[in-house]
C-alpha cells in the first residue's frame, strides 16, 4: 500500500516547538519520519516522505501520490513543563479507516512505552487531516516542553522505537 508520511513543519525554516536544552521538533519528528519510511519500505510498502512548511504542498503531494494512508509526526508542547504523553489527532467526523489507523498506532506506541502517558485519540480540524483524501492521522510523540519527554525526543533509541511502533501501527491497520 501507499504511506505518505508528513514529519512537522520545517528545519531551518520552521522549528517548530523548542525544548528547555534546545531540543527542536523539526529535527526529532525528520528523523522519526525518515525512521517510519524505512521500516514501512522493508514491509513492503510504498512511501512518500514530505517535510515542507507549506502544509498546502503537503496536502496536495499526498493526494497526487493517491496515500492510502497519510500520517503526520510532531512534538507537543505547552507551557506548563508538566503536560505530558502521546496523543494522535484525526479529523473531526473521521471516516472509519482514519479511525482505525489512529487506534493501531495508539495501541502499538502505549505498548512500546509503558512509561508514555496514553492522552488517547482526539478529533479536530487540523490542516492535513482537514485536506488530505487518505485516511490520516497527525501523532504527538511527547511533549518537547517537558524536560523529561524532551530528553526521550533527543533519545535515538527512543525515536527508533518510537518510528518502529508508528510503523506497526500503519501496517496493522492495512489487516
Ligand atoms: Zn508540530
Amino acid at each position: 500500500m501507499k504511506v505518505f508520511i508528513n514529519p512537522g513543519h520545517a528545519p531551518g525554516i520552521d522549528p517548530g516547538a523548542i525544548g528547555t536544552f534546545g531540543t527542536q521538533e523539526a529535527n526529532v519528528a525528520a528523523i522519526i519520519g525518515k525512521a517510519v519510511k524505512r521500516y514501512l519500505e522493508e514491509a513492503g510498502q510504498e512511501v512518500a516522505l514530505l517535510q515542507d512548511d507549506s502544509l498546502e504542498k503537503v496536502c496536495e503531494e499526498s493526494n497526487r501520490f493517491g496515500a492510502d494512508f497519510f500520517v503526520s509526526i510532531h512534538c507537543n508542547s505547552f507551557c506548563s513543563p508538566t503536560a505530558n504523553g502521546f496523543e494522535v489527532w484525526v479529523n473531526r467526523s473521521p471516516s472509519i479507516l482514519a479511525q482505525k489507523l489512529a487506534a493501531c498506532i495508539e495501541h502499538q506506541v502505549v505498548c512500546t512505552f509503558p512509561d508514555l502517558f496514553d492522552r488517547g485519540i482526539k478529533q479536530g480540524g487540523l490542516y492535513v487531516t482537514k485536506y488530505t483524501d487518505a485516511p490520516a492521522c497527525l501523532v504527538e510523540c511527547a511533549f518537547i516542553s517537558n524536560p523529561t519527554e524532551e530528553a526521550w525526543l533527543s533519545d535515538p533509541d527512543w525515536q527508533d522505537e518510537m518510528a518502529r511502533a508508528i510503523a506497526r501501527g500503519i501496517t496493522d491497520a492495512m489487516l
